[in-house]
């Protein structure tokens, strides 16, 4: 079994604040990456008994959610910038994890909840309906045929990804109270789930269908900043619908992936 985990940094227990925690001039940085290597090892010895034989990970977290130095063995990791979707992710994986989500901007109660960019963008949307990373992600690994079995984060980022996937399999490190907030497990108990569900997921890789959202695609971005539209709507392949929102198009996500 070939495994996919896709890593965020706002999913992570103990993680609850952009400025201190989540920014690469964040005070608790470190910690904060110390932690999330620590729940991603925990699932990956989850996913090894569940019988897994290669692990690739692609850290998420824009400036890097990672302690590389404290990564689990038996992990390559797809690390740097820039880097594009699909990320080497192709028909040869078996599965797709999504370790330490968080849900859409606006979210009510949502932890870190933003949509690709916490600064810059408010909203997007695909084919006419509200998304974010979550439901973007599931939606590229299921044009390749690969499940999303696995996601973990607050309760929101979950609720979100059982939208797409009613049946995935999910680890809840911290119930939000606001977008900065949470009542959060203790980090040692958060790798003790992350572990069983991790092995859970595995058994559950052929009963849970992939997610896919049929082409073509239409993705349209309200950026916060009208400034930020202005040099977007400079290209050709980019269309201003308004002050602060363009669209552009494409038959495959991969396509709108590398247009947004
Ligand atoms: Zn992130």
């Amino acid at each position: 079994m070939k495994i996919f985990i896709l890593g965020d940094l706002e999913g992570t227990a103990g993680v609850v604040d952009f400025k201190q925690q989540t920014y690469s001039d964040a005070k608790y940085y470190e910690q904060a990456k110390r932690l999330a290597t620590l729940e991603v090892n925990a699932l990956v010895e989850g996913v090894l008994e569940g019988g897994a034989k290669e692990i690739w990970f692609l850290d998420g977290h824009g400036p890097g959610g990672i302690d590389y130095e404290l990564m689990h063995a038996e992990v390559q990791m797809i690390i740097g910038r820039p880097i594009y979707a699909p990320w080497g992710l192709d028909e040869s994986f078996d599965a797709f994890f999504l370790y330490g989500h968080h849900a859409m901007d606006n979210t009510e109660r949502g932890v870190l909840c933003h949509s690709w960019s916490s600064r810059a963008i408010a909203n997007c949307w695909l084919n006419g309906e509200l998304i974010g990373e979550i439901g973007f992600n599931a939606a590229i690994a299921g044009s390749f045929g690969i499940p999303t079995v696995f996601i973990s984060g607050d309760d929101t980022a979950i609720a979100e990804a059982q939208g797409y996937v009613p049946n995935i399999v999910s680890v809840m490190t911290k119930r939000g109270i606001s977008r900065t907030s949470a009542l959060s497990l203790a980090p040692v108990k958060a790798r003790e789930l992350l572990r069983t569900g991790g092995r859970k997921a595995m058994g559950k890789i052929d009963e849970i269908e992939p997610y896919t959202i049929e082409p073509p695609y239409e993705f349209i971005t309200e950026m916060r900043d009208e400034k930020a539209v202005n040099a977007k709507a400079e290209r050709e392949d980019v269309e201003r619908l308004d002050s602060h929102k363009y669209k552009v198009v494409g038959e495959t996500l991969i396509e709108i992936a590398q247009r947004r």
